[in-house]
C-alpha cells in the first residue's frame, strides 16, 4: 500500500463514493468526478426517493387496516371519517428534501476523508487519465487507477416518450403536486411493481401493464403470486400478457396502446421499462474497455475491466443493479488495487428486497435454480398466517421459505414475503453467508411473539435425523 496512489473515480453514486471511502482509508489520494451531486441516482432519483415515498404509502396501508385493530377516525366535528387522504405535494417535497440532505451528508463525509470532488463530466483520456469537463473548462487528472461508476438511466422508447407532466420516468414522479386520478404503470419488474404498489396504497386507481404472465417475473414465483393476489384484492387492475406498443397524450388523457390493439387510458403513466447504462461518450473504446451488446462494461469478480488499471462498479456494469452491489463492487476494486484482503463478489450472498406491500426479500439460491436441478435442496415454506405476532397485527399474507442442502442441512437460500421482509431476511443472509445449518438457524432464540419466529420455525421443519 502506498500513499502516493492517486485514484480517480468517474461517478459519485454508491459504486463511486464507497470506493472513495475505502481508497482514502487505505491512504490513497482520491478524486471523484461527478455531474449531478454525490450520492448518484441512488440517492437523488432512485432508491432514496422511492423508499421515502414508500414510507408514506406504508403508513397509509397501516391506517387503512387500522379499523380491524379497533381504531376509528373522526373528523374535527367528531363524526366518523370515511377516508384518509394524502397530500402528494407535501410527500414529494419531503422526498426531495430528504434526498438532497442525504447527498449533502455524503459530500461532508467525503470531505472529512480528504476526497476531492470535482463537479463535471468525466471521460477516460489517454494513459490512465480522466478528462473532467467542468464549468471552468477542462481538467486532465492523472491516475494510478480509475473506477468508472457512472450508473444507468431509465430506458424509454421512441413510441413512449416522457413529457415530464403526465408521461413520466421514475425520476420525474416527484414533481407531481396533485394525486393522479388514474395511474398506469408500464412494466412489472421491481421498479414498476414498487411504484404500482406504493401509489395503490396512497389511494390511487392503478393499472399495471405487464408484458409477462405474472408480475415480478424475475422473483420467486410463489412470492409473485402472493403479491399479485394482494394487489388485485386491494383493487389494482393487473393486465398480464399485455405488451405496450406506445404511450401517447391528448390533453389530460394518457393512452397506452398494447401490441394486440387494446388500449388503456388514464391521467398519468409511469414508464418502468428498465435501465440503460451511462457508458456512451466515456472514451471506453479508445481506452480498451470492453462493453457488451447492451453497452454494459464487462468486469470480472474483482471489478477489473479489460483495460489495465481501469475498474468499473455498479449499474454501468449491469452485474446486479442494486445500490448494495454497486457499493461492494467499488470497495472490492479498491481492496484489490490497493492490496488489501479481498474476496471476489459472490452474487449468491446478495440479499435483495422488493419494497412492495407485502415486501419480498430473497437471498441465495432460488426455487427456479432448485427446480432446474442447478442446486439440490430441500425446501420448506411456512405461511405467516399461523404466526402469533402476525395474527395480532392483522397480517395474513406472506410466507417464509428456506432452502437447505440435503445431507449437510446447510442453508443455501431463502425467501421472505411479508411486512418488513427486508429486515426478516437478515438471519437467513447470515446463515447463507456463514454456511450455517438449518439446525443452527433454528436453535438461536427468537423473541416470542415475533415474525422472526417463523424463520426459526421453518428452519426447525428442515431438521432431519
Ligand atoms: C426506482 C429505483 C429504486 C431503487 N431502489 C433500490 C433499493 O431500494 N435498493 C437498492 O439496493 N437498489 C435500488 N435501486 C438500484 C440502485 O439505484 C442502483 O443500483 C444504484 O444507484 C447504482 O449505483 P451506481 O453507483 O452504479 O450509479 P448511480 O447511483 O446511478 O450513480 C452514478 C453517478 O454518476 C454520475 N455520472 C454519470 N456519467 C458521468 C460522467 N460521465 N461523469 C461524471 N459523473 C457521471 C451520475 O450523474 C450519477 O450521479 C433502485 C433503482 C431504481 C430505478
Amino acid at each position: 500500500m502506498s500513499s502516493s496512489n492517486h485514484i480517480v473515480i468517474i461517478g459519485g453514486g454508491p459504486g463511486g463514493y464507497e470506493a472513495a471511502h475505502v481508497a482514502a482509508q487505505l491512504g490513497a489520494e482520491v478524486t471523484v468526478v461527478d455531474t449531478d451531486g454525490v450520492g448518484g441516482s441512488a440517492v437523488l432519483t432512485d432508491c432514496v426517493p422511492s423508499k421515502t415515498l414508500i414510507a408514506t404509502s406504508e403508513l397509509m396501508a397501516d391506517l387503512t387496516g387500522a379499523q380491524e385493530l379497533g381504531v376509528n377516525f373522526r373528523d374535527h366535528e367528531g363524526d366518523a371519517a370515511t377516508s384518509i387522504a394524502v397530500d402528494l405535494a407535501r410527500v414529494n417535497a419531503r422526498v426531495k428534501q430528504l434526498a438532497a440532505d442525504q447527498s449533502v451528508d455524503i459530500a461532508a463525509r467525503l470531505d472529512r476523508d480528504g476526497v476531492r470532488v470535482v463537479t463535471g463530466r468525466g471521460r477516460l483520456g489517454p494513459d490512465l487519465t480522466v478528462v473532467a469537463t467542468t464549468a471552468d473548462g477542462e481538467e486532465t487528472i492523472e491516475a494510478d487507477a480509475i473506477i468508472v461508476a457512472t450508473g444507468a438511466s431509465p430506458r424509454t422508447l421512441p413510441s413512449a416518450q416522457p413529457d415530464g407532466e403526465r408521461i413520466l420516468t421514475w425520476e420525474q414522479v416527484y414533481d407531481l403536486t396533485e394525486v393522479p386520478e388514474k395511474l398506469i404503470v408500464v412494466g412489472s419488474g421491481v421498479t414498476g411493481a414498487e411504484f404500482a404498489s406504493a401509489y395503490l396504497s396512497l389511494g390511487i386507481d392503478v393499472t399495471l401493464v405487464s408484458s409477462r404472465d405474472r408480475v415480478l417475473p424475475g422473483e420467486d414465483a410463489d412470492a409473485s403470486a402472493v403479491l399479485e393476489d394482494v394487489l388485485t384484492r386491494r383493487g389494482m387492475n393487473v393486465l398480464g400478457q399485455s405488451r405496450m406498443q406506445s404511450v401517447t397524450r391528448d390533453g389530460d388523457t394518457v393512452t397506452v396502446t398494447l401490441t394486440d390493439g387494446r388500449t388503456v387510458s388514464g391521467s398519468h403513466c409511469i414508464l418502468a421499462l428498465g435501465s440503460v447504462p451511462n457508458t456512451a461518450d466515456l472514451g471506453l473504446d479508445e481506452a480498451g474497455v470492453r462493453t457488451d451488446d447492451g453497452g454494459f462494461i464487462t468486469v470480472d469478480r474483482v471489478s477489473r475491466t479489460s483495460a489495465r488499471g481501469v475498474y468499473a462498479a455498479g449499474d454501468c456494469t449491469g452485474v446486479l443493479m442494486l445500490a448494495s452491489v454497486a457499493a461492494m463492487q467499488g470497495r472490492i476494486a479498491m481492496w484489490h488495487f490497493l492490496g488489501d484482503a479481498v474476496a471476489p463478489l459472490d452474487l449468491k450472498k446478495v440479499s435483495s428486497n422488493v419494497f412492495t406491500s407485502p415486501e419480498i426479500a430473497t437471498v441465495g439460491w432460488s426455487q427456479k435454480s432448485v427446480d432446474a436441478g442447478e442446486m439440490q435442496a430441500e425446501v420448506v415454506t411456512l405461511p405467516l398466517a399461523g404466526n402469533a405476532r402476525a395474527k395480532m397485527q392483522g397480517v395474513r399474507d406472506g410466507f417464509v421459505k428456506l432452502f437447505c442442502r440435503p445431507g449437510t442441512g446447510i442453508v443455501v437460500g431463502g425467501v421472505v414475503v411479508g411486512p418488513r421482509a427486508s429486515e426478516l431476511i437478515h438471519p437467513v443472509s447470515i446463515a447463507v453467508a456463514e454456511s450455517l445449518t438449518a439446525d443452527q438457524l433454528a436453535n438461536a432464540f427468537t423473541v416470542y411473539p415475533s415474525m422472526s419466529g417463523s424463520v426459526a420455525e421453518a428452519a426447525r421443519r428442515l431438521h432431519r435425523v
